[in-house]
């Protein structure tokens, strides 16, 4: 068992409660932070909930050159029961240790890390929106903080949680997006970090992010980068087609990122009794189908959007348009199933959900 000091905030440096109506994404951060340092000697030491503040680290902190970072995101929810929920947690911890394995980075214990952000929750439950849509945006990160120049894993590291409220991702209904399929560049390699929640992944994908959004489309959706022929991802989202009776989506190659959500929605849908596959699937295949009549659907999923319509895909100078650029009826279907079930409102077939505070008064 991890050791937790706490030292709240005083009360007169609380933080005003946002407007639950107006949050947006990722601005706003709450009081309080989970905290613990790493050395080869110590192991995970120093563990601690304190005010949200600012970490002192030396210009020479490994991960601001050498780009050790990774992160998760995932969501604390607030039922109609006033109850806060968290939606396959572990799945998230177990991911980040996934990625720490990959970067050289040491592991957590899951479950010590659990019930320290239970504790971080049950300390800031006031921040977890009520309004429906809206939720406590979770992001466990993890940066090495050794001092030194030289490529190599640093002997140091901090691991921390903070806590952003969040609105609603579509307030007013869903809003197919606009994505652009990008043969310029690519986002991950076989044999890369691409199936890692890893800094310059990020860093990486922004340029042609910007170029997209420049031309007026939302999202830029990745080709593999041997063939730059089939489909991978989009920017925060895996991503699933419906043509004809089929429900695809590109398998775990190793250069995209296994989405807890995407996992959620290919259960779901084998449990509805859909034919679904994961299996390669080339551009051109989706505008042939487009072409034919046969393309009834594109969404891409990940824990922002849960479930993400997408009204129309461009690509070399053509545009195909999905289900006339509407929401199709298994992105409602999932998306509706989802949130009931994150909320705490539906019954959980599947052992998902499970409550965000701890469950005994031994804290
Ligand atoms: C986080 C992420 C996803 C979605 O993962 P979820 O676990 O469903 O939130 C998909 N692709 C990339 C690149 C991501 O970073």
């Amino acid at each position: 068992m991890l050791d937790i000091t706490i030292k709240k905030a005083p009360p007169e440096q609380l933080k005003p409660k946002p407007d639950e109506k107006a949050l947006g994404f990722g601005a706003i951060f709450t009081d309080h932070m989970f905290v613990m340092h790493y050395d080869t000697e110590k192991g995970w030491h120093d563990a601690q909930i304190c005010k949200y503040q600012h970490f002192s680290l030396d210009p020479a902190a490994m991960a601001l050159h050498y780009g050790q970072a990774i992160f998760e995101g995932l969501k604390a929810y607030r039922g109609k029961d006033n109850q806060i929920y968290l939606f396959r947690p572990q799945d998230n911890l177990a991911r980040m240790n996934l990625s720490a394995t990959r970067m050289c980075m040491p592991t957590i214990d899951t479950d010590d890390v659990l019930s320290a952000l239970k504790r971080l929750l049950k300390i800031e439950q006031d921040w977890v929106p009520g309004i429906n849509g809206a939720s406590l945006y979770i992001r466990p990160t993890m940066i090495a903080s050794e001092a030194a120049l030289g490529v190599r894993p640093a002997n140091q590291y901090i691991f921390f949680i903070i806590l952003s409220p969040v609105g609603a991702y579509y307030p007013e209904g869903f809003n197919p997006v606009k994505i652009f399929v990008t043969d310029k560049y690519v986002r991950a390699v076989p044999g890369g970090v691409g199936n890692t929640k890893t800094a310059g992944n990020y860093a990486a994908s922004i340029m042609a992010a910007v170029e997209a959004q420049k031309q007026g489309f939302t999202q830029v959706l990745w080709l593999d980068a041997v063939e730059r022929k089939y489909i991978e991802e989009v920017g925060t989202m895996n991503i699933f087609f419906v043509i004809g009776d089929e429900v695809i989506t590109p398998p775990l190659s190793g250069s995209i990122l296994p989405g807890i959500t995407r996992d959620s929605v290919l259960t779901l849908a084998k449990e509805w009794g859909l034919d679904v596959v994961e299996r390669p699937i080339a551009i051109d295949e989706v505008f042939t189908a487009a072409g034919n009549g046969s393309l009834k659907e594109v969404f891409g999923t990940g824990t922002a959007a849960v479930i993400s319509p997408v009204g129309s895909l461009y690509y070399k100078g053509e545009t195909c348009i999905v289900n006339n650029g509407k929401t199709g009826e298994l992105a409602q279907r999932l998306f509706d199933e989802m949130q009931s079930m994150q909320y705490g409102a539906k019954t959980d077939l599947f052992g998902w959900v499970e409550r965000g505070t701890p469950d005994s008064n031994s804290l």
